[in-house]
Parts: C-alpha cells; structure tokens; sequence
C-alpha cells in the first residue's frame, strides 16, 4: 500500500485516538499563527483545558469508556468552534484550543460556551449510567500575555492551574 505525501503528513499530524492534532503539529501551528499575528496585527488567543476527575472517571467505568469519553469530547469541542480555529490533545486528557482572531475576551467567551457544553452534555459510552464530565479551562491573547509562544502557552497554562485551584469546572480569563 502506498501513501500520499500528504495522508502521510496528516496522519503524522494526528492524534490516532480522538483524530485532534497531535502536540508537535500544534506547537507548529502556534507558531505560524504567532508569525501571522505579528505581520497583521490581529489578535490571537489560546484555549489550555483539561478534564476534571478523569482518573476517577477510568477507574470507576474502565479505561475504554474513557477513551471514548476522550473522542466524544473532540467531536463536541469541533462542534464549537469554527473551521480556522483548531483543537488538539496536547496530553492524555490535555487539549489546546488556538482562536486566530479573537481577543482575550472574545476567547473567554468561547471558554464558557465549551465549558457549559460539555458540563450539559451526556456522554453516552459503554453501559448505563451515561458519563458526566466536566472541563477546567485557562485563557490567554498573544502579546497581551506574552509575547512568546512559551510566555502565550505559559499563561494560558497557569490560568488553568488557578481554574483546577479554585474549584474545577471553570474558566479562568486573567
Ligand atoms: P484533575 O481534575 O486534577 O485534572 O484530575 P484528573 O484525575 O483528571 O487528573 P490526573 O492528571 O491525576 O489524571 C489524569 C487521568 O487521565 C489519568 C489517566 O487515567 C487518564 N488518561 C490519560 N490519558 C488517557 C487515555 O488516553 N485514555 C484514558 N482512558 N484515560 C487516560
Ligand atoms: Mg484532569
Ligand atoms: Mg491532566
């Protein structure tokens, strides 16, 4: 069986569980969107978001369900977004959304639709009961928070560690 060149750079760029980008592909991504953001002008945010209690959610209803919790969640985060902006699985239960376009507010807004997307949602995977998740998120704008990919992805970051601090299942904007 012989690939394409580009199935092949696609399938290199994939996260082969949930089909989101995978963490190099998107470090790359960042990176030429930071280059773009410098030559317009534009604003760009940064979405950093991790599940809530997934160990629980694996130990309670098995590693399987939980890898279909992981795919449902990608396939509910694409259903929110636009098609420029992306979404990717930067870690086990770890994900990144980049916003090209939008400020810091305009992200924060984005944020707390997913969030309450997701809190609302039933994930209907394995057995009964349906599976409740929810997501801790942290929000950051290029240039505003950083003027580095590692001070933008940093900020964003932190904010999620303040988001898991203070209680879980919110977002943290500044
Ligand atoms: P917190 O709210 O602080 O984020 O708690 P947590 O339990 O989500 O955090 P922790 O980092 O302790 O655990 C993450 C868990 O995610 C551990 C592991 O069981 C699960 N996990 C990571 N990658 C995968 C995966 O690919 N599939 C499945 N099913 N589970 C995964
Ligand atoms: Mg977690
Ligand atoms: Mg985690």
């Amino acid at each position: 069986m012989k690939l394409s060149n580009q199935r092949l750079e696609r399938l290199a760029a994939t996260d082969p569980l949930t089909g989101a980008g995978n963490r190099r592909h998107f470090i790359e991504h960042i990176g030429a969107e930071i280059a773009r953001a410098k030559r317009t002008g534009a604003p760009l945010s940064l979405l950093s978001l991790d599940l809530d209690h997934f160990k629980d959610t694996n130990d309670s209803r098995g590693h399987s369900v939980g890898d279909e919790v992981l795919r449902v969640f990608v396939r509910k985060c694409l259903e929110a977004i636009r098609p420029y902006e992306s979404v990717a699985r930067v870690g086990g239960e770890e994900f990144m959304v980049l916003l090209p376009g939008a400020t810091l507010d305009a992200a924060g807004a984005v944020a707390e639709r997913l969030r309450s997307a997701i809190e609302r949602t039933a994930f209907d995977v394995g057995a009964e009961p349906s599976v409740g998740v929810t997501i801790s998120v942290g929000v950051s704008e290029f240039r505003r928070d950083g003027d580095t990919l590692d001070g933008f992805v940093n900020v964003a970051d932190q904010r999620l560690y303040r988001a898991k601090f203070e209680g879980r299942n919110r977002v943290v904007v500044a």
